[in-house]
């Protein structure tokens, strides 16, 4: 049993830090000097331009790019640490992507099988117990056996959601999930995030919804240029961004 200080201590480091954070594609920087936080249940939306560096930041924090400076933390251990499993932390952070990314030469119960069973070695039929109970919790269990390919757009992305689910992660990424969908089922995918948000899920969305940023997040941040102009509550955000940049952008949804 861990002592209520103890319990009080693992629960209020962050899941994410991130530290001086710098990124570039050649002669381009990318990144310029990022520090970001995120605390366990936290729900973090991340809006700025196309360009301004959001995706690199997400893919710098699982390290599917490799930093040119700074840290990133994942529950206080060093990600660039020589003697760190990248694999292994890497299973506890799942990623949406806006294409789905799903294997469609398999169907849905295999797509949401597949990591658990070869990379965590569960048991064939606990996984799929697993992911059916997260299919059901996205609202599509009576699809298991369904092809990928006669999925429509919202449908890929709920399975998505609910594969990533199947890993047991404590922080999920998500890059612009509802931008490939028709508007009329952006709606859905929303709602499942919606859902996952409110059992207490850490999460990082990059996203042009504005009502999701406004309504689920805790904290948003805003990106330009490769720097974080701003961040702070949705509320002050939405209500009265202070960096000119920041109410600029916003004016283009109002
Ligand atoms: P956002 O997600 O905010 O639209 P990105 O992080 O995708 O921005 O990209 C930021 C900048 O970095 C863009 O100018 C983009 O062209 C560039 N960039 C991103 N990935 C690469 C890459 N692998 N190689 C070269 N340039 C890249
Ligand atoms: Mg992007």
């Amino acid at each position: 049993m861990k002592s209520a200080n103890e319990e009080h201590a693992s629960t209020s480091e962050p899941v994410i830090k991130v530290e001086g954070l710098r990124k570039s594609f050649g002669s381009h920087v990318v990144l310029k000097d990022i520090d970001f936080t995120v605390m366990p249940g936290e729900v973090v939306t991340i809006i700025g331009a196309s360009g301004s560096g959001k995706s690199t930041l997400l893919r710098c924090i699982n390290l599917l790019e490799i930093p040119d400076a700074g840290h990133v933390w994942f529950h206080g251990k060093d990600l660039a640490a020589q003697h760190v499993d990248v694999n292994k932390l890497r299973e506890k952070i799942g990623m949406v992507f806006q294409g789905f990314n799903l294997f469609n030469n398999m169907n849905v119960l295999d797509n949401c099988t597949l990591a658990p069973v070869t990379l965590k070695k569960m048991d064939k039929a606990e996984a799929e117990s697993v992911a059916m109970g997260h299919l059901r919790s996205v609202g599509l269990e009576e699809f298991a056996k369904a092809d990928v390919n006669t999925l429509s757009g919202g449908q890929k992305q709920r399975v998505a959601i609910a594969r990533a689910l199947c890993m047991r992660p404590d922080l999920m990424l998500f890059d612009e999930p509802t931008s490939a969908l028709d508007p009329e089922i952006v709606g859905e995918v929303l709602g499942v995030m919606r859902d996952l948000a409110k059992d207490g899920m850490t999460m990082v969305v990059v996203t042009h919804e504005m009502d999701f940023a406004k309504n689920v997040s805790d904290k948003v941040v805003f990106m330009d240029q490769g720097v974080i102009a701003e961040e702070g509550s949705p509320k002050q955000m939405f209500t009265s961004p202070k960096h000119p940049r920041t109410r600029e952008f916003l004016s283009r949804y109002l």
